[in-house]
């Protein structure tokens, strides 16, 4: 599970999340949406600590972090350990070119959780299957359509056994064509029960897979609710509003 309490993150003089609270229950999943610049990025990036937040609480399953702008910022080592809680798939893959899809994988548990080779090639070879490209394993990632190179993406994030997993518009950079294999993957990965955030204007999608649909609009929440009820009658005016540029 994720709780967000009293999130506020400024750059510079512009306030861009203002007193954000959200809570996803275990295996929920929620939908994200917005306009350009409401937030949304920000707040996945704080979620998992590459952004670090002004003041709020943020708790991921049993481990919390208080954050509070006038005290001493918390030590790299607890921010790291609470960063491994975390999957987090961006935009652009961010795959290491020089490396092998099956080592892209291995990577973070034999750098980061200091498995033994062995073990990280066993654990990666089940995270390429279950997005479906074991068979994929020795080539490199130049020689991916960019669908399957987002699915080595998130299967590398699944390598580090986190808690929840965060998309950050996962399907934007792709060619139409391609979209549906990775809203597949994430699909499956939800049904699996992951507890997952997911930004994306993929509104037919965030209908069916979350749970809920949060939209925020500068730097707030607007509305928070069931899937369907926000995306077929939302209550709030600016949802409205937003929504209809999907129709
Ligand atoms: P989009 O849909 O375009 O991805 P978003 O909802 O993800 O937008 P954010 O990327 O979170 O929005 O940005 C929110 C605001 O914060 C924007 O005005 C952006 O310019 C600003 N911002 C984000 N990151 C930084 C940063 N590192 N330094 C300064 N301003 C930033
Ligand atoms: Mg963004």
């Amino acid at each position: 599970m994720i709780e967000i309490r009293g999130l506020r993150k400024s750059f510079g003089t512009h306030e861009v999340l203002r007193n954000i609270n959200f809570t996803v229950d275990p295996s929920g999943v929620v939908a994200l949406i917005g306009p350009s610049g409401s937030g949304k990025s920000t707040l996945l990036r704080c979620i998992n600590l590459l952004v670090r937040p002004d003041d709020g609480a943020i708790r991921v399953g049993d481990a919390q972090f208080t954050f509070d702008h006038a005290a001493r910022p918390p030590k790299a080592r607890a921010l790291a350990a609470f960063r491994a809680r975390t999957g987090m798939v961006f935009q652009n893959f961010n795959l290491f070119g020089h490396m092998s899809v099956l080592e892209n994988v291995m990577e973070a548990p034999i750098q980061v959780r200091k498995l033994p080779k062995g073990a990280a090639r066993d654990l990666a070879m089940t995270q390429l299957a279950k997005v479906g490209l074991a068979d994929r394993a020795d080539q490199m990632p130049q020689t991916l359509s960019g669908g399957q190179k987002q699915r080595v993406a998130i299967a590398r994030a699944l390598a580090m056994e986190p808690e929840v997993m965060l998309f950050d518009e996962a399907t934007s950079a792709l060619d139409p064509e391609l979209v549906g294999e990775v809203l597949a993957t994430m699909r499956a990965l939800a049904q699996a029960g992951m507890t997952m955030v997911i930004v994306t204007h993929e509104i037919a999608f965030a209908r069916e897979v979350a749970d809920r649909v949060v939209f925020m609009r500068d730097g707030v929440v607007v509305e928070d609710g069931p899937a369907r009820q926000v995306i077929d009658n939302p209550t709030q005016e600016a949802t409205r509003s937003f929504l209809s540029h999907f129709h």
